[in-house]
Protein backbone atom coordinates (compact mmCIF):
# COMPACT_ATOMS: atom_id res chain seq x y z
CA UNK A 1 0.00 0.00 0.00
CA UNK A 2 1.25 3.64 -0.83
CA UNK A 3 1.43 5.45 2.66
CA UNK A 4 -1.10 8.13 3.73
CA UNK A 5 -3.26 7.25 1.08
CA UNK A 6 -6.82 7.80 2.43
CA UNK A 7 -9.85 5.24 2.41
CA UNK A 8 -13.32 7.31 1.83
CA UNK A 9 -16.63 5.63 2.76
CA UNK A 10 -19.21 7.65 0.98
CA UNK A 11 -22.19 7.54 3.41
CA UNK A 12 -23.44 6.96 7.14
CA UNK A 13 -26.25 4.79 7.53
CA UNK A 14 -25.98 1.53 8.97
CA UNK A 15 -23.93 0.04 6.05
CA UNK A 16 -21.30 2.78 6.13
CA UNK A 17 -20.81 2.70 9.85
CA UNK A 18 -20.85 -0.97 9.89
CA UNK A 19 -18.47 -1.04 7.09
CA UNK A 20 -16.14 1.70 8.66
CA UNK A 21 -16.03 -0.56 12.10
CA UNK A 22 -15.15 -3.53 10.43
CA UNK A 23 -12.59 -1.88 8.19
CA UNK A 24 -10.22 0.32 11.37
CA UNK A 25 -11.10 -2.94 13.68
CA UNK A 26 -9.48 -5.47 11.14
CA UNK A 27 -6.16 -6.94 11.66
CA UNK A 28 -3.23 -5.24 10.51
CA UNK A 29 -4.97 -2.52 9.50
CA UNK A 30 -3.41 0.89 10.73
CA UNK A 31 -5.65 4.05 10.56
CA UNK A 32 -2.58 6.00 11.16
CA UNK A 33 -0.89 4.82 7.68
CA UNK A 34 -4.49 5.18 5.73
CA UNK A 35 -6.50 7.94 7.39
CA UNK A 36 -10.72 6.78 6.97
CA UNK A 37 -12.89 9.49 6.43
CA UNK A 38 -16.59 9.03 5.98
CA UNK A 39 -18.26 11.48 3.62
CA UNK A 40 -22.26 11.76 3.90
CA UNK A 41 -24.92 14.13 3.52
CA UNK A 42 -27.01 12.65 6.35
CA UNK A 43 -25.20 12.20 10.15
CA UNK A 44 -27.16 9.80 12.74
CA UNK A 45 -28.56 12.60 14.60
CA UNK A 46 -30.06 14.67 11.96
CA UNK A 47 -33.96 14.46 11.85
CA UNK A 48 -35.62 11.97 10.50
CA UNK A 49 -35.69 12.39 5.94
CA UNK A 50 -37.18 9.66 3.65
CA UNK A 51 -33.61 9.66 2.16
CA UNK A 52 -31.69 8.35 5.06
CA UNK A 53 -33.24 5.03 5.59
CA UNK A 54 -31.32 3.60 8.58
CA UNK A 55 -33.15 6.13 10.82
CA UNK A 56 -36.58 5.96 9.59
CA UNK A 57 -36.19 1.69 9.92
CA UNK A 58 -38.29 -0.19 12.32
CA UNK A 59 -35.92 -2.41 12.59
CA UNK A 60 -35.74 -6.46 13.54
CA UNK A 61 -34.06 -9.14 11.77
CA UNK A 62 -36.56 -11.00 9.61
CA UNK A 63 -34.74 -12.11 6.24
CA UNK A 64 -36.29 -12.33 2.94
CA UNK A 65 -33.52 -14.87 1.88
CA UNK A 66 -34.46 -17.28 -0.46
CA UNK A 67 -33.71 -20.70 0.22
CA UNK A 68 -31.33 -20.76 -2.63
CA UNK A 69 -29.77 -17.24 -2.28
CA UNK A 70 -26.71 -18.72 -0.55
CA UNK A 71 -25.08 -14.90 -0.12
CA UNK A 72 -28.29 -13.39 0.95
CA UNK A 73 -28.76 -16.41 3.75
CA UNK A 74 -24.98 -15.90 4.84
CA UNK A 75 -24.76 -12.19 5.44
CA UNK A 76 -28.14 -12.53 7.21
CA UNK A 77 -26.85 -15.26 9.24
CA UNK A 78 -24.02 -13.69 9.74
CA UNK A 79 -25.48 -10.42 10.69
CA UNK A 80 -27.62 -12.49 13.18
CA UNK A 81 -24.92 -13.72 15.03
CA UNK A 82 -22.94 -10.55 15.72
CA UNK A 83 -25.92 -8.71 17.63
CA UNK A 84 -27.03 -11.95 19.62
CA UNK A 85 -23.49 -11.46 20.48
CA UNK A 86 -23.97 -8.09 21.49
CA UNK A 87 -27.10 -8.05 23.21
CA UNK A 88 -25.53 -10.93 25.31
CA UNK A 89 -22.94 -8.98 25.83
CA UNK A 90 -24.39 -5.68 26.80
CA UNK A 91 -28.35 -6.22 27.24
CA UNK A 92 -30.75 -3.75 25.61
CA UNK A 93 -28.82 -0.80 26.34
CA UNK A 94 -27.12 -1.65 23.01
CA UNK A 95 -30.33 -0.62 21.33
CA UNK A 96 -31.14 -4.44 20.72
CA UNK A 97 -33.87 -6.17 22.08
CA UNK A 98 -34.22 -10.26 22.27
CA UNK A 99 -38.36 -11.17 21.73
CA UNK A 100 -40.23 -14.14 20.74
CA UNK A 101 -41.39 -13.85 17.07
CA UNK A 102 -44.30 -14.94 15.52
CA UNK A 103 -45.21 -15.00 11.45
CA UNK A 104 -48.71 -15.36 10.47
CA UNK A 105 -49.12 -16.47 6.39
CA UNK A 106 -52.33 -16.35 4.53
CA UNK A 107 -52.55 -17.82 0.67
CA UNK A 108 -49.16 -20.13 1.34
CA UNK A 109 -48.02 -22.68 3.71
CA UNK A 110 -44.58 -22.19 3.75
CA UNK A 111 -41.61 -20.12 5.76
CA UNK A 112 -38.60 -19.32 4.45
CA UNK A 113 -36.30 -22.36 6.00
CA UNK A 114 -33.46 -19.45 7.29
CA UNK A 115 -35.57 -18.88 10.05
CA UNK A 116 -35.25 -22.37 11.54
CA UNK A 117 -31.71 -21.59 12.21
CA UNK A 118 -33.06 -19.07 14.27
CA UNK A 119 -33.30 -20.14 18.33
CA UNK A 120 -36.61 -21.57 19.70
CA UNK A 121 -37.80 -22.21 15.95
CA UNK A 122 -41.39 -23.63 16.40
CA UNK A 123 -43.92 -24.54 13.67
CA UNK A 124 -47.63 -23.47 15.57
CA UNK A 125 -50.35 -26.17 15.52
CA UNK A 126 -52.58 -25.33 12.97
CA UNK A 127 -55.54 -26.18 15.22
CA UNK A 128 -54.99 -23.23 17.27
CA UNK A 129 -54.53 -20.42 15.16
CA UNK A 130 -57.79 -18.20 13.36
CA UNK A 131 -59.40 -19.62 10.08
CA UNK A 132 -57.87 -16.79 8.55
CA UNK A 133 -54.15 -17.97 8.88
CA UNK A 134 -52.87 -20.96 6.27
CA UNK A 135 -49.81 -21.17 8.95
CA UNK A 136 -47.52 -20.07 11.10
CA UNK A 137 -44.13 -20.19 12.93
CA UNK A 138 -42.44 -18.62 16.04
CA UNK A 139 -38.90 -18.45 17.12
CA UNK A 140 -36.48 -16.14 18.86
CA UNK A 141 -35.22 -12.76 17.43
CA UNK A 142 -34.44 -8.90 17.82
CA UNK A 143 -35.16 -5.53 17.16
CA UNK A 144 -33.00 -2.39 16.70
CA UNK A 145 -33.37 0.99 18.27
CA UNK A 146 -31.55 2.95 14.76
CA UNK A 147 -30.79 5.87 17.17
CA UNK A 148 -28.94 3.93 19.90
CA UNK A 149 -27.52 1.82 17.42
CA UNK A 150 -26.11 4.04 15.18
CA UNK A 151 -24.43 5.96 17.82
CA UNK A 152 -22.72 3.46 19.63
CA UNK A 153 -21.03 3.07 15.99
CA UNK A 154 -20.21 6.40 16.28
CA UNK A 155 -18.66 5.70 19.44
CA UNK A 156 -16.70 2.61 18.50
CA UNK A 157 -15.51 4.92 15.31
CA UNK A 158 -14.19 7.91 17.98
CA UNK A 159 -10.66 8.98 17.46
CA UNK A 160 -10.29 6.14 14.46
CA UNK A 161 -12.77 7.88 11.48
CA UNK A 162 -13.21 11.40 10.91
CA UNK A 163 -16.73 11.93 9.74
CA UNK A 164 -17.33 15.01 7.32
CA UNK A 165 -21.05 16.49 6.02
CA UNK A 166 -20.27 16.59 2.70
CA UNK A 167 -22.14 16.43 -0.43
CA UNK A 168 -20.17 13.98 -2.63
CA UNK A 169 -21.95 14.56 -6.41
CA UNK A 170 -19.81 12.30 -8.27
CA UNK A 171 -15.88 10.26 -7.65
CA UNK A 172 -13.86 12.07 -9.57
CA UNK A 173 -14.61 15.07 -6.97
CA UNK A 174 -13.16 13.40 -4.59
CA UNK A 175 -10.26 15.37 -6.06
CA UNK A 176 -11.90 18.83 -5.85
CA UNK A 177 -10.40 21.21 -3.27
CA UNK A 178 -13.79 21.19 -1.25
CA UNK A 179 -12.96 17.75 -1.08
CA UNK A 180 -9.22 18.09 -0.21
CA UNK A 181 -9.78 20.46 2.17
CA UNK A 182 -11.42 17.33 4.55
CA UNK A 183 -9.84 14.38 3.62
CA UNK A 184 -6.36 15.84 2.47
CA UNK A 185 -4.41 15.72 -0.76
CA UNK A 186 -3.18 12.51 -1.60
CA UNK A 187 -5.36 10.62 -3.99
CA UNK A 188 -7.60 8.11 -1.59
CA UNK A 189 -6.20 4.79 -1.81
CA UNK A 190 -9.83 3.01 -2.31
CA UNK A 191 -13.31 4.32 -2.04
CA UNK A 192 -16.10 2.09 -0.35
CA UNK A 193 -19.82 3.33 -2.02
CA UNK A 194 -22.36 2.74 0.71
CA UNK A 195 -24.48 5.42 -0.36
CA UNK A 196 -28.20 3.50 -0.12
CA UNK A 197 -30.58 5.52 -2.60
CA UNK A 198 -27.85 7.74 -3.84
CA UNK A 199 -26.46 5.66 -5.88
CA UNK A 200 -28.46 6.09 -8.01
CA UNK A 201 -27.56 10.23 -8.52
CA UNK A 202 -23.75 9.77 -7.34
CA UNK A 203 -21.68 10.37 -10.45
CA UNK A 204 -19.63 7.22 -11.65
CA UNK A 205 -22.29 5.29 -9.81
CA UNK A 206 -25.59 6.30 -11.37
CA UNK A 207 -26.84 3.06 -10.86
CA UNK A 208 -30.09 2.47 -13.03
CA UNK A 209 -30.77 -0.72 -11.01
CA UNK A 210 -31.63 1.23 -7.54
CA UNK A 211 -35.21 2.22 -6.60
CA UNK A 212 -37.14 3.23 -3.83
CA UNK A 213 -39.32 1.03 -2.06
CA UNK A 214 -41.19 3.87 0.00
CA UNK A 215 -42.09 2.48 3.45
CA UNK A 216 -44.79 3.55 5.83
CA UNK A 217 -44.90 3.14 9.17
CA UNK A 218 -46.34 3.97 12.63
CA UNK A 219 -44.66 4.81 16.11
CA UNK A 220 -46.50 4.18 19.00
CA UNK A 221 -45.77 4.56 22.64
CA UNK A 222 -46.73 1.18 24.01
CA UNK A 223 -44.40 -0.34 26.58
CA UNK A 224 -46.56 -3.48 27.71
CA UNK A 225 -45.84 -4.58 23.90
CA UNK A 226 -42.79 -7.32 24.55
CA UNK A 227 -42.81 -9.47 21.17
CA UNK A 228 -43.33 -9.28 17.81
CA UNK A 229 -45.89 -9.87 15.45
CA UNK A 230 -45.79 -10.24 11.42
CA UNK A 231 -48.64 -11.28 8.98
CA UNK A 232 -47.48 -11.72 5.52
CA UNK A 233 -50.39 -12.38 2.92
CA UNK A 234 -48.76 -13.53 -0.34
CA UNK A 235 -45.58 -15.11 -0.71
CA UNK A 236 -42.69 -13.41 -0.16
CA UNK A 237 -40.77 -15.42 -2.16
CA UNK A 238 -37.34 -14.31 -1.32
CA UNK A 239 -38.12 -11.15 -1.97
CA UNK A 240 -40.11 -8.33 -0.14
CA UNK A 241 -43.52 -9.39 -2.17
CA UNK A 242 -46.89 -9.90 -0.68
CA UNK A 243 -48.89 -7.54 1.86
CA UNK A 244 -46.64 -7.38 5.38
CA UNK A 245 -48.20 -6.21 8.61
CA UNK A 246 -45.77 -6.15 11.22
CA UNK A 247 -45.66 -4.97 15.07
CA UNK A 248 -42.10 -3.81 16.07
CA UNK A 249 -41.34 -3.35 20.19
CA UNK A 250 -38.43 -1.42 21.33
CA UNK A 251 -36.63 -1.30 24.59
CA UNK A 252 -37.77 1.93 25.21
CA UNK A 253 -41.57 0.93 24.88
CA UNK A 254 -41.83 2.77 21.29
CA UNK A 255 -43.45 0.43 19.18
CA UNK A 256 -43.42 0.51 15.07
CA UNK A 257 -46.17 -0.61 13.22
CA UNK A 258 -46.41 -0.95 9.43
CA UNK A 259 -46.26 -1.16 6.80
CA UNK A 260 -46.24 -1.10 3.38
CA UNK A 261 -43.87 -1.24 0.15
CA UNK A 262 -44.45 0.75 -2.69
CA UNK A 263 -41.82 0.20 -5.48
CA UNK A 264 -40.93 3.47 -7.42
CA UNK A 265 -42.87 5.41 -5.09
CA UNK A 266 -40.60 8.88 -4.20
CA UNK A 267 -43.38 10.86 -1.66
CA UNK A 268 -41.94 11.37 1.09
CA UNK A 269 -44.58 12.40 3.42
CA UNK A 270 -47.32 10.34 5.36
CA UNK A 271 -50.24 9.89 3.40
CA UNK A 272 -53.51 10.06 6.15
CA UNK A 273 -55.37 6.91 4.11
CA UNK A 274 -52.25 4.56 5.09
CA UNK A 275 -51.39 5.76 8.41
CA UNK A 276 -55.33 4.39 9.03
CA UNK A 277 -55.01 1.16 7.04
CA UNK A 278 -52.03 0.53 8.67
CA UNK A 279 -53.44 0.44 12.21
CA UNK A 280 -56.22 -1.20 10.94
CA UNK A 281 -53.72 -4.34 10.60
CA UNK A 282 -52.14 -3.97 13.10
CA UNK A 283 -55.16 -4.62 15.42
CA UNK A 284 -55.97 -7.65 13.73
CA UNK A 285 -53.09 -9.47 13.96
CA UNK A 286 -52.30 -8.27 17.99
CA UNK A 287 -55.18 -7.18 19.13
CA UNK A 288 -53.36 -6.17 22.83
CA UNK A 289 -51.80 -3.42 21.39
CA UNK A 290 -54.89 -1.44 22.25
CA UNK A 291 -53.72 0.41 25.56
CA UNK A 292 -55.03 -1.65 28.11
CA UNK A 293 -56.31 1.48 29.93
CA UNK A 294 -58.16 2.70 27.03
CA UNK A 295 -60.53 5.35 27.36
CA UNK A 296 -60.78 6.58 23.72
CA UNK A 297 -63.77 9.08 22.62
CA UNK A 298 -66.53 8.03 19.85
CA UNK A 299 -64.33 10.18 17.74
CA UNK A 300 -60.83 8.52 18.65
CA UNK A 301 -59.76 4.93 17.27
CA UNK A 302 -58.42 3.26 20.02
CA UNK A 303 -54.43 3.45 18.78
CA UNK A 304 -54.70 6.82 18.59
CA UNK A 305 -53.93 8.25 21.69
CA UNK A 306 -50.81 6.60 21.28
CA UNK A 307 -49.74 7.74 17.99
CA UNK A 308 -46.23 9.59 18.50
CA UNK A 309 -45.39 10.09 14.88
CA UNK A 310 -45.77 8.88 11.05
CA UNK A 311 -42.55 7.91 9.04
CA UNK A 312 -41.78 7.57 5.78
CA UNK A 313 -38.53 6.32 4.43
CA UNK A 314 -37.07 4.88 0.43
CA UNK A 315 -35.72 1.71 1.01
CA UNK A 316 -32.56 1.18 -1.17
CA UNK A 317 -33.85 -1.55 -3.36
CA UNK A 318 -32.25 -2.73 -6.11
CA UNK A 319 -32.97 -4.57 -9.34
CA UNK A 320 -30.64 -7.91 -8.94
CA UNK A 321 -30.15 -6.93 -5.19
CA UNK A 322 -27.52 -6.10 -2.93
CA UNK A 323 -24.19 -4.68 -5.04
CA UNK A 324 -21.15 -5.91 -3.35
CA UNK A 325 -18.29 -6.24 -5.48
CA UNK A 326 -15.32 -4.02 -6.94
CA UNK A 327 -15.93 -1.35 -9.09
CA UNK A 328 -14.25 -0.06 -12.24
CA UNK A 329 -10.69 1.48 -11.44
CA UNK A 330 -11.17 5.16 -10.57
CA UNK A 331 -8.45 7.52 -12.04
CA UNK A 332 -7.59 11.22 -10.52
CA UNK A 333 -4.78 12.04 -11.91
CA UNK A 334 -3.02 9.20 -12.50
CA UNK A 335 -3.94 7.31 -9.38
CA UNK A 336 -5.88 4.54 -9.18
CA UNK A 337 -8.49 4.35 -6.45
CA UNK A 338 -10.42 1.38 -5.90
CA UNK A 339 -13.73 1.32 -5.54
CA UNK A 340 -15.78 -0.75 -3.82
CA UNK A 341 -19.77 -1.46 -3.89
CA UNK A 342 -21.79 -2.19 -1.10
CA UNK A 343 -25.12 -0.50 -1.62
CA UNK A 344 -28.73 -1.67 -2.68
CA UNK A 345 -29.67 -3.22 0.57
CA UNK A 346 -33.39 -2.50 -0.10
CA UNK A 347 -35.18 -3.62 2.98
CA UNK A 348 -32.62 -5.97 4.75
CA UNK A 349 -30.08 -3.76 5.84
CA UNK A 350 -29.76 -3.72 9.17
CA UNK A 351 -30.68 -7.54 9.22
CA UNK A 352 -27.28 -7.74 6.95
CA UNK A 353 -25.21 -5.08 7.71
CA UNK A 354 -22.73 -6.84 9.36
CA UNK A 355 -22.18 -9.88 7.05
CA UNK A 356 -21.82 -7.08 3.94
CA UNK A 357 -19.13 -4.91 5.96
CA UNK A 358 -17.36 -8.02 5.89
CA UNK A 359 -17.60 -9.23 2.95
CA UNK A 360 -16.80 -5.72 1.38
CA UNK A 361 -13.80 -5.18 3.75
CA UNK A 362 -12.27 -8.46 2.65
CA UNK A 363 -13.07 -7.15 -1.14
CA UNK A 364 -11.20 -4.68 -0.61
CA UNK A 365 -7.99 -5.94 1.58
CA UNK A 366 -7.88 -8.88 -1.32
CA UNK A 367 -8.07 -6.24 -3.95
CA UNK A 368 -5.09 -4.42 -2.83
CA UNK A 369 -2.88 -7.08 -1.82
C1 LIG B 1 -39.98 1.89 6.72
C2 LIG B 1 -38.73 1.06 6.66
C3 LIG B 1 -38.63 -0.08 7.43
C4 LIG B 1 -37.47 -0.87 7.37
N1 LIG B 1 -37.40 -1.97 8.19
C5 LIG B 1 -36.28 -2.74 8.16
C6 LIG B 1 -36.16 -3.86 9.00
O1 LIG B 1 -37.03 -4.15 9.81
N2 LIG B 1 -35.02 -4.61 8.92
C7 LIG B 1 -34.02 -4.31 8.04
O2 LIG B 1 -33.02 -5.03 7.99
N3 LIG B 1 -34.12 -3.23 7.24
C8 LIG B 1 -35.21 -2.44 7.27
N4 LIG B 1 -35.32 -1.37 6.44
C9 LIG B 1 -34.29 -1.16 5.42
C10 LIG B 1 -33.06 -0.48 5.95
O3 LIG B 1 -33.45 0.68 6.63
C11 LIG B 1 -32.11 -0.16 4.80
O4 LIG B 1 -31.80 -1.32 4.07
C12 LIG B 1 -30.81 0.40 5.33
O5 LIG B 1 -31.06 1.47 6.21
C13 LIG B 1 -29.91 0.87 4.20
O6 LIG B 1 -28.78 1.46 4.79
P1 LIG B 1 -27.78 2.34 3.94
O7 LIG B 1 -26.70 2.73 4.89
O8 LIG B 1 -27.43 1.62 2.69
O9 LIG B 1 -28.62 3.61 3.47
P2 LIG B 1 -29.04 4.94 4.26
O10 LIG B 1 -29.36 4.67 5.65
O11 LIG B 1 -30.10 5.58 3.42
O12 LIG B 1 -27.74 5.82 4.24
C14 LIG B 1 -27.18 6.32 3.04
C15 LIG B 1 -26.05 7.25 3.41
O13 LIG B 1 -25.40 7.68 2.20
C16 LIG B 1 -25.34 9.11 2.18
N5 LIG B 1 -25.27 9.54 0.79
C17 LIG B 1 -26.00 9.15 -0.26
N6 LIG B 1 -25.60 9.76 -1.39
C18 LIG B 1 -24.58 10.60 -1.03
C19 LIG B 1 -23.76 11.51 -1.74
N7 LIG B 1 -23.87 11.68 -3.06
N8 LIG B 1 -22.83 12.22 -1.06
C20 LIG B 1 -22.69 12.06 0.30
N9 LIG B 1 -23.45 11.19 1.01
C21 LIG B 1 -24.38 10.47 0.35
C22 LIG B 1 -26.58 9.53 2.94
O14 LIG B 1 -26.48 10.88 3.35
C23 LIG B 1 -26.54 8.54 4.10
O15 LIG B 1 -25.60 8.95 5.07
C24 LIG B 1 -36.43 -0.52 6.50
C25 LIG B 1 -36.51 0.66 5.77
C26 LIG B 1 -37.65 1.43 5.83
C27 LIG B 1 -37.71 2.69 5.03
Amino acid sequence: MTSSRPIVIIGAGIIGLTTAVRLVESEGFDSSEHPVHILADHLPNDPLDAYYASTIAGAHHLSFAADEDVNQRKWDSRTFQVMHDEWKNGGEKTGLMLLKQTEFYVGTDNHLKIYEEHPEFTVLDQSTLSNSIDHSISFTSLTMTPAVYLNRLLRRLEGKVQIHRYHLSSLTNLNHSSCTALIGISSPLAVFVCAGIGALTLGGVEDQDVFPTRGQVVKLKAPWIRSGWTRQVGSLDGGEGGERTYIIPRPDGDVIVGGTREQGDWYPYPRPETTTDILRRAREIFPEIIPPYSVHSDTLSPLDEIVEGVLVGFRPSRVGGIRLEVGEDLYLGNEKVTVIHNYGHGGAGWQSCWGTAEDAVDTLLKALS
